[in-house]
This record gives C-alpha cells, sequence and structure tokens, in this order.
C-alpha cells in the first residue's frame, strides 16, 4: 500500500478538507500515475454533497486526472514509466460483455466502476483524482499526446468526451449546423469541438454575457435564450442541439429549433423531469436523445483529436486550498470554463 495526500469530503455537508489515503499495490495490469493536475467536474459537487444518492465518506472526488506514469505492473504493455497520461470517468469494466466488446465500457452490462465512490471489481471503493497519485488499470489509461499541454488536457477526460462522443455520433461536421445550449464546462468544449469538426456553430445561452467569450471559442453565432424573439428567429434551423444545461429547460421550445429530422442530445442532468409534447417530436420526425461520456477508445480519439486541432479547455488553475471555494464559483457559473487544481498542492 502507497499512502498518499489528497483531499476528501469527510460528510455530505462539510467542506473538503487534507487527509491521506492508501492506494493499492500495483498488481500485474497495474499503473502507478503521478498525478499532475485535476480538474473540477460539476458532478463531483453533486455527488460528495450526496445528491445523486447516498455516499460512503471519506469520498475524494475527481475524475478528470492528468499526470504521468511513475510505476508499472509486470504484464503492462500499453504504457511505461515517464508517459503522459489521463483518466476519465470509469477505471474498470468487465471487459467481456457484449457493449465492453464493442468499445462502451461505459455502458458495461455488468456496470462500469466510476472513478471514485463506486465499488471496484476487486470490492474495494474506489478513490478520485484530489490527490498526488492514483492507480488504474492499464486498459483505463489513456495516452495524452505531446501537442496537449497537461493542465488544458486534464478536462477533455470528462467535460472533453461527453461533448466529443454526441458531436461525433450525430454527425456534427462540414455543412451541419449545430446549436450548443449553454456555455459552461460541457457548452464552451462543445464549441470548440463542434467548431473544430467543420460544423457551423450557434451558442443558445440565457443571455449575451459570454457573447464574446463563445465567439473566440469559435461559435459562428449567439443568440440569447431570455430573449422570446430567439425561438421565433431560429425556428427549423439546426440539424444538431446538444443540450449541456443541468437546469431544466423548456424540451418543446428547443425541439422548435431543430430542422426536419434534426437531434436534440441532451448531456445536462436537471434533477426535475422535463415535460415533452409528442407533437413536438413527431412534426418534423425529430429525435430527442440522451448521451453518456464514451469509451475507452473514442476517448483517445477525442484526445488525438484535439491535440491535431492544438486546444485543450480554458480553465482557471488554482491550489487544493481553493476547492471549497471554487465549488461555489462553479455553483454559481463563475468559472472561465473550468477549474484545475495543482495536484503538487494536495
Ligand atoms: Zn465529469
Ligand atoms: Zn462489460
Amino acid at each position: 500500500m502507497l499512502t498518499v495526500n489528497a483531499y476528501a469530503a469527510p460528510s455530505s455537508t462539510e467542506p473538503l478538507a487534507k487527509t491521506t489515503i492508501e492506494r493499492r499495490d500495483l498488481g500485474p495490469h497495474d499503473v502507478l500515475i503521478e498525478v499532475k493536475y485535476a480538474g473540477i467536474c460539476h458532478s463531483d459537487i453533486h455527488t460528495v454533497r450526496g445528491e445523486w444518492g447516498p455516499q460512503r465518506y471519506p469520498l475524494v472526488p475527481g475524475h478528470e486526472i492528468a499526470g504521468v506514469v511513475a510505476a508499472v505492473g509486470d504484464a503492462v504493455s500499453r504504457h511505461a514509466v515517464g508517459d503522459r497520461v489521463g483518466v476519465g470517468c470509469m477505471v474498470n469494466s468487465c471487459g467481456h460483455c457484449a457493449n465492453c466488446a464493442k468499445g462502451n465500457e461505459q455502458h458495461c452490462l455488468e456496470g462500469s466502476v466510476g472513478t471514485y465512490g463506486a465499488v471496484d471489481r476487486d470490492g474495494t471503493i474506489t478513490q478520485g483524482g484530489y490527490s498526488t497519485h492514483v492507480v488504474v488499470t492499464e486498459d483505463f489509461v489513456l495516452r495524452i499526446p505531446d501537442a496537449l499541454e497537461l493542465d488544458v488536457a486534464t478536462p477533455l477526460l470528462c467535460a472533453g468526451i461527453t461533448t466529443y462522443s454526441p458531436l461525433s455520433r450525430w454527425g456534427a461536421g462540414p455543412g451541419k449546423r449545430v446549436a450548443v445550449v449553454g456555455l459552461g464546462g460541457l457548452g464552451h468544449m462543445a464549441v470548440k469541438i463542434a467548431h473544430a469538426m467543420g460544423a457551423e456553430v450557434t451558442v443558445l445561452s440565457q443571455s449575451l454575457r459570454k457573447k464574446d467569450d463563445g465567439l473566440r471559442l469559435g461559435a459562428d453565432h449567439y443568440y440569447a435564450t431570455a430573449d422570446p424573439e430567439t425561438f421565433t428567429r431560429l425556428k427549423g434551423t439546426f440539424d444538431v442541439i446538444l443540450n449541456t444545461v443541468s437546469a431544466p429547460i423548456d424540451l418543446n421550445a428547443f425541439l422548435g429549433l431543430l430542422a426536419a429530422e434534426g437531434a436534440m442530445v441532451c448531456v445536462g442532468a436537471p434533477a426535475e423531469a422535463l415535460a415533452i409534447n409528442a407533437f413536438s417530436l413527431i412534426g418534423g420526425s425529430k429525435t430527442l436523445a440522451g448521451s453518456a461520456i464514451g469509451g475507452i477508445r473514442e476517448t483517445q480519439e477525442m484526445l488525438d483529436f484535439c491535440a491535431e486541432h492544438g486546444f485543450g479547455a480554458d480553465i482557471e488553475l488554482i491550489p487544493a486550498e481553493k476547492i471549497n471555494e471554487a465549488y461555489e464559483r462553479v455553483l454559481a457559473s463563475d468559472v472561465r470554463y473550468r477549474f484545475v487544481i495543482d495536484a503538487a498542492t494536495f
């Protein structure tokens, strides 16, 4: 066992605090990663506060992890000491079910293992990336291309793949009109990625407050959804709408913005159920869909795509002692556009 520094939530109601945790001894297929950076995802906050179900505490969150390989198990073939690597939202799966066989480990029929707060296949509870080191089985460790700096690559491991996968699946590219709803951590990555794929990109945000940012990130157009005129002007416009907002929205109004046979894909997760009128889908033969991260192969493809196009996330680098403050700022949408923690401060 390796005892390492970490930041953990002692309970659902207390702030995160410095602590130490144990990392397992390296098995034959394990990789020991010296964490350099850990991103703060909105899900970390929901999870540590018990808003997505009861948790075991102390809980170390963090599923956007970038670092360097410090040691490898005897049978590891995919990674070597010194490699620049990343870990995203999952660290294990059964490896043999129909979905794993297709490379969709996130849909493992036996349950993929979340990077923190989950029961691993050996029965232990996983602890996440707000820590100086992590041990992960080699198949769930990604290569971070040299063209990407580690700090800006970190948020790609969740926010990047969460937006890349649906944009790729639903055909964002030249000649396609893509709308991104919400310009936060997920939304800003969606704009960069859809633009790099060659689509015509529109941001639909509540106000025009971040318009300059949106255009700088690669959007061609920017509209405020608080203005009812937006819904009249853009009726029937988009081939794909990617909804990154985790607050309730009027789905019927947004479906009205889709062109015939267009698709609206939800990656934001409001706690409340949303009402949908069947006629919003029937007229124009539209699709309402969801998307969950991406498999390991597709996550590597996304990292390589971002490196090839020369972009990572827009980040604010913080020391660990600012985590609790950063959580409040994420909840207030006061971050441009992802907090990344310097792991040297854990
Ligand atoms: Zn996340
Ligand atoms: Zn499986």
